[in-house]
């Protein structure tokens, strides 16, 4: 069976793709966290597009296997796009409660609540070819965190045309209509002539 490695160390977002992708694609799926001696990757681009080439082609050169790479973030309409690339690290490193506080502190008193979930997928083939995909999905900042807190801005993002935050949906709600199903469905269509070919 072909080995699909997603080039993520993040658990949430590991969970995500495991339940959607079909078993029928019949790809064996590892993380970083499932392999050994994995190379440092170096995320210094500007866009989730080259941070997210950046991680898949780290991999792939180091492993030769096919790698599917995620770069993701939150972008705020009144802070100009803040914290966009820079989501993980907003506050601190990966301190997702540090990060909400930052966000939220910035957002006291502004009425512009607007926001976009962003997500590039990038996967390559060790021969070198490339599929790559985004999702977005538009919402709202709530004014305090509702819901689950363990994954990220989830209890802060509200979805336009929702009344829940993402914290307060289960997994496939979320997947219907996040900027990671809705990049991975595009990834889905593609996938089998990509692999192909
Ligand atoms: P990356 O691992 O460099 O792509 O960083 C993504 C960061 O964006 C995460 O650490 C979260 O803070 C945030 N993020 C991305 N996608 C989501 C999501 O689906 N829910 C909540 N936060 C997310």
């Amino acid at each position: 069976m072909t080995k699909l490695v997603i080039a993520t160390g993040n658990q949430n977002k590991a969970k995500e793709y495991r339940e959607m992708l079909p078993t029928e694609l019949g790809v064996d799926v590892a993380t970083l966290k499932d392999l050994e001696n994995v190379p440092d990757i170096i995320e210094n681009g500007t866009t989730f597009a080259q941070n997210a080439r950046i991680k898949a082609t780290t991999i792939m050169e180091h492993f030769n296997l096919l790698v599917l790479a995620d770069d993701s973030g939150l972008m705020v309409e009144a802070l100009n796009g803040e914290p966009g690339v820079h989501s993980a690290r907003y506050a601190g490193d990966h301190d997702d409660k540090a990060n909400r506080e930052k966000l939220l502190n910035k957002l006291n008193d502004v009425s512009n609540r607007s926001a976009t979930f962003h997500t590039t997928i990038y996967a390559i083939k060790p021969d070198g070819n490339v599929l790559e995909v985004a999702g977005e999905v538009k919402g709202q900042i709530v004014e305090a965190p509702r819901g689950s807190e363990a994954f990220g801005y989830d209890c802060l993002f509200q979805p336009d045309g929702e009344s829940r935050t993402f914290g307060e949906m289960t997994g496939e709600e979320k997947d219907a209509i996040s900027h990671r199903g809705r990049a991975m469905r595009k990834f889905l269509e593609s996938f089998d002539q990509w692999w192909q070919n």
